[in-house]
């Protein structure tokens, strides 16, 4: 089958051969045709299937006739995050550049005034996050009314997140006369429903088994000492030993603390790292983001909620620094490597606490991962009590007692290592960075190559403002439990705003139900 077979315009034809594309992958070809004809459809697929041109290229066909009229746009997508959101408009643009549409991102952490013209101006596609959406219809500056399609993409995820009664909310807004398109990775209960509410007689697209991985992808599991030293010391042998096949790397971290420290100790050990959590302002995750995918940095350290869904086509590697503790998780991951048919390796540091999740993860994928040098019963009892080498040089105090060879080695003969493999460049190599400097603020000053100078002296400024906020707020999730356990007593919203979100309160993505007006 060829795009020309599925019905779509002369110009979306064109723009997809100029993309490059000659087949449509199976969520296209049994999405499209069906999209053209105005029915609903409920996609059950993952990102890297090809599912956002499925919804995207029937839509610029379909916008072709008539034209938007202000504040009423004629189209709404919804993702649960910000850089989902950007990468869908990214597709919009890439797809429709045969097409004067007027595209419009409503997302946190950007002005709503830039917003607000746009919406003025009048908007074919309207891309927007629930919680910034609601905040300009609740302002008066946007009517829903309009809408001729809805498209609600990665529908689990906002389940996750805690977004749906704001996708209820929305859902019931606009006319019922619209055609909706619906994807998610996995149908759980709350999905299920949400689907019998809103669809009408939806055609139902499923590509693959959510919780199946692929299958081009090379995994291995990797025993650790359960410190963090310990971690880190066998994620850059890792590194090393990986170093020939290793083009670029996402490493994943369970919380932004683990996130914060890592980048850090990478960047110590001189390793080309980015990060990227939801600390981070926007500008700087999109930078970072850029960064990345350009090649100027070869390793990103990342949170789920922040890398999650996105599009990076050429990963080779993928590390698990922490093992997740949801399972699904794992398989989102190691997706981000061996897209688009090609393969890739993920690595899994595991330590003996972490045998459970490990259970966890390989009866959801149904297959044993291969342990890579041998399993958790050849670990040997971490010693030391040390952090990493180089702020051990600068004078931090050596126990007494140590034996390993390797480390000793590694901490006592150089006070710098400088990783061979390492491919920093001057540009982006941040001088010193100190322990209780803000992650976001080291990862936005690594993320802008070329503008070295005012990076200096925004850290040097800011840096004095923040580290007494920045030390409390990295001190906390440091109490109790050092395995970080989902607190099941706060809604999955409000645990992913603590976790990844700086904001203060919910910011503009506060859940429905907080929006009721209390009778007194
Ligand atoms: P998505 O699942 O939408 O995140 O897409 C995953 C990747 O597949 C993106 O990099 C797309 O550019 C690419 N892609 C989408 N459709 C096709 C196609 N028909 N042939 C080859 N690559 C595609």
């Amino acid at each position: 089958m060829t795009f020309a077979d599925l019905g779509l315009s002369p110009k979306v034809l064109s723009a997809v051969t100029d993309a490059g594309y000659t087949q449509p992958t199976p969520i296209q070809a049994g999405a499209i045709p069906h999209a053209l004809l105005g029915k609903d459809i409920l996609g059950i697929a993952q990102t890297g299937t090809g599912k956002t041109a499925s919804f995207v290229l029937p839509m610029l066909t379909r916008l072709e006739n008539g034209r938007a009229r202000a504040r009423m746009p004629r189209t709404l997508i919804l993702e649960p995050t910000r850089e989902l959101a950007a990468q869908v408009e990214e597709n919009f643009i890439r797809y429709g550049k045969n097409h004067k549409l007027n595209i419009a991102l409503l997302i946190g952490g950007v002005s709503f005034d830039e917003q607000n013209k746009k919406l003025e101006r009048g908007v074919d596609v309207l891309i927007a996050t629930p919680g910034r959406l609601l905040d300009h219809r609740e302002r008066g500056k946007l009517l829903l009314n309009g809408v001729e399609i809805l498209v609600i993409d990665e529908a689990d995820r906002m389940l996750d997140m805690g977004f749906i009664p704001d996708i209820e909310r929305i859902c019931e807004m606009i006319p019922f006369t619209r055609q909706t398109l619906f994807f998610s990775a996995t149908m759980p209960p709350e999905i299920t429903k949400l689907t019998e509410k809103f669809l009408h007689a939806p055609v139902r697209v499923e590509v693959s088994k959510a919780a199946s991985a692929a299958t081009n992808i090379t995994q291995r599991l990797v025993k650790s000492g359960s410190k963090p030293w310990d971690k880190r010391e066998t994620l850059r042998n890792l590194i090393k030993a990986e170093d020939a096949e290793l083009k670029n790397a996402i490493i994943f971290c369970n919380r932004k603390i683990e996130v914060s420290e890592l980048f850090r100790s990478l960047l110590k050990y001189d390793f080309d790292a980015g990060a990227l959590h939801g600390d981070m302002d926007q500008r700087a995750r999109m930078q970072m983001l850029a960064n990345f995918r350009d090649g100027k940095l070869r390793y990103l350290v990342a949170s789920d909620v922040a890398a999650r869904g996105l599009d990076i086509p050429d990963v080779s590697h993928v590390f698990n620094y922490d093992v997740p503790i949801h399972a699904e998780d794992y398989v989102h991951r190691i997706g981000r490597t061996g897209r688009a048919g090609r393969s890739g390796k993920s690595f899994t540091i595991a330590t003996k606490s972490d045998t459970k999740y490990i259970d966890a993860i390989e009866r959801l994928i149904g297959n044993k991962i291969e342990w890579h040098d041998g399993d958790l019963s050849t670990v040997v009892a971490s010693e030391g009590g040390e952090d990493d080498a180089p702020r051990r040089g600068k004078g931090a105090p050596r126990r007494a007692g140590r034996k390993d060879d390797d480390r000793s080695r590694e901490k006592g003969g150089e006070r710098k290592p400088r990783e061979r493999h390492a491919k920093r460049s001057e540009d982006t190599a941040p001088e010193t960075v100190r322990e209780d400097q803000p992650v976001a603020e080291v990862a936005a000053a690594a993320a802008d190559v070329g503008e070295r100078r005012s990076r200096k002296e925004a850290i040097r400024s800011e840096n004095t403002e923040r580290k007494s906020s920045d030390r409390n707020e990295q001190r906390a999730p440091e109490r109790g439990d050092t395995r970080p356990q989902r607190d099941n007593s706060r809604p999955a919203r409000q645990r992913h705003q603590e976790d990844n979100d700086s904001t203060v309160g919910f910011g503009d993505d506060m859940p429905a139900f907080m929006r009721i007006v209390a009778k007194v």
